[in-house]
């Protein structure tokens, strides 16, 4: 059929129509500025705000010791690292991180992404095409569900942490596919619980799964070296896929793998997201570097978080009995409410009252709910000033 040209044409018209669909079910989001260094108090929008909103759980992105590195390492390699790794982007500096990271994870071998969420996408596309598994939990992040798409493979969810879905899951899809990939959060960035990691793992031995476990929240936060769930588990000697970021408690930018030789070897050869985009920048590198040094050498940042997690569970528990905080055992602790626009109207209250604590709703997550991060460097009137702030919070 011929295309029948009207007057007036618009090709972008929808947007108009898509995003007043986007405002009218209460999902518009935009971006506030920050304009201090990182830390637990901020100048948010030229107002000092305690900042609960940040993935800076060790306090380490405004350390004087990681600007440091950052700059010596943009004075001696420059602002980029003007290639791909595999051709003029690799310094010395992304090996030693590398070595870092797998010395700190406990596996033979890492590798370094431009981001967290490229590291997933990338692995997940080189493990499995479409003669293969994933099984993922509902929950993951948006990396994971998108690296299963670009993947190929056949892709089923089973539901949030529930090990027993799973193994139906197992029963009934995996005698049907080649390889078979169990994909999940190891902290969930938007609840804050933890998957069940030793049961999951026995699971995988009795089917032939591999499993990746996404490290970005536990990084430096949990184990007794910071190494993350892995090693809270006791799980370390165990083979597995682990993936992980360097934004958050290692305050820089980046992400990486860990895992076997063997693996990091084929992930060289064949991820796509390493393969075709520019090595890490010399400053993210030598900063997140300085960052492991710190989270082995300083554990009392990590016993100090926990004290301020147990604190702050305590401190809501007992003041605030009639909120719902959702089950955690991270610093990433969520109160939930009702509806989105109950839970946006208290993140204005609670900034009002000098707190940045964001609401995350749907398409996010499937309740509205503030969530909550707690750092290593947040003083007990911090939390005081939150448990204040939600008292004052009038939908409540
Ligand atoms: C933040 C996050 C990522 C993405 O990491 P970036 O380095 O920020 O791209 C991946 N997975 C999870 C679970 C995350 O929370």
């Amino acid at each position: 059929m011929k295309w029948n040209k009207s007057k007036i044409q618009n090709p972008y018209a929808w947007l108009d129509h898509s995003l007043d669909t986007i405002h009218k079910a209460n999902w518009y989001r935009s971006v506030q500025t920050l304009q201090s260094l990182p830390g637990a108090v901020v100048q948010l929008e030229g107002r000092e705000v305690i900042n609960f909103a940040s993935n800076d759980y060790l306090g380490l992105a405004g350390d004087e010791r990681l600007i440091q590195a950052a700059v010596m390492a943009t004075k001696t390699y420059g602002t980029g690292s003007t290639g791909s790794r595999l051709l003029s982007g690799h310094r010395e500096l992304h090996q030693e991180l590398e070595r870092a990271i797998a010395s700190l994870k406990q596996t033979e071998d890492a590798l370094v992404f431009s981001s967290g969420y490229l590291a997933n996408l990338g692995t997940l596309a080189a493990l499995v095409d479409k003669r293969d598994l994933i099984l993922a939990d509902q929950y993951n992040h948006s990396s994971l569900k998108n690296g299963a798409i670009l993947s190929g493979a056949t892709n089923v969810n089973y539901t949030h942490n529930d090990i027993k879905d799973l193994h139906n899951k197992l029963n009934q899809y995996r005698q049907h596919y080649r390889r078979c990939l169990i994909a999940t959060d190891s902290v969930f960035s938007m609840d804050g619980d933890l998957c069940p990691l030793p049961e999951l793992l026995l699971l995988a031995e009795n089917y032939n799964c591999m499993v990746l476990v996404d490290e970005a929240h536990a990084t430096g936060v949990l184990g007794s070296t910071g190494a993350g769930c892995v090693e809270h588990f006791g799980c370390r000697g165990k083979t597995l896929i682990q993936v992980g970021t360097l934004s958050k408690a290692l305050g820089s930018l980046g992400g990486y793998v860990a895992g076997s030789s063997r693996l990091i070897d084929f992930l060289k050869n064949r991820t796509a997201s390493w393969i075709y985009t520019t090595g890490l920048s010399p400053a993210d590198t030598a900063a997140a570097l300085a960052a492991i040094q710190i989270i082995q050498q300083e554990p009392e940042r990590r016993t100090r978080l926990q004290k301020n997690v147990s604190t702050l569970k305590q401190l809501i528990q007992h003041q605030l009995a009639n909120l719902k905080l959702l089950p955690s055992d991270s610093p990433i602790l969520c109160i939930q409410f009702a509806t989105a626009t109950d839970a946006i109207i208290a993140g204005k209250q609670l900034q009002n009252a000098g707190i940045f604590a964001p609401a995350i709703r749907p398409p996010t997550v499937p309740t509205s709910r503030i969530r909550i991060s707690v750092m290593a460097t947040h003083e007990l009137s911090h939390l005081y000033t939150l448990i204040d702030a939600f008292k004052g919070i009038n939908s409540l």
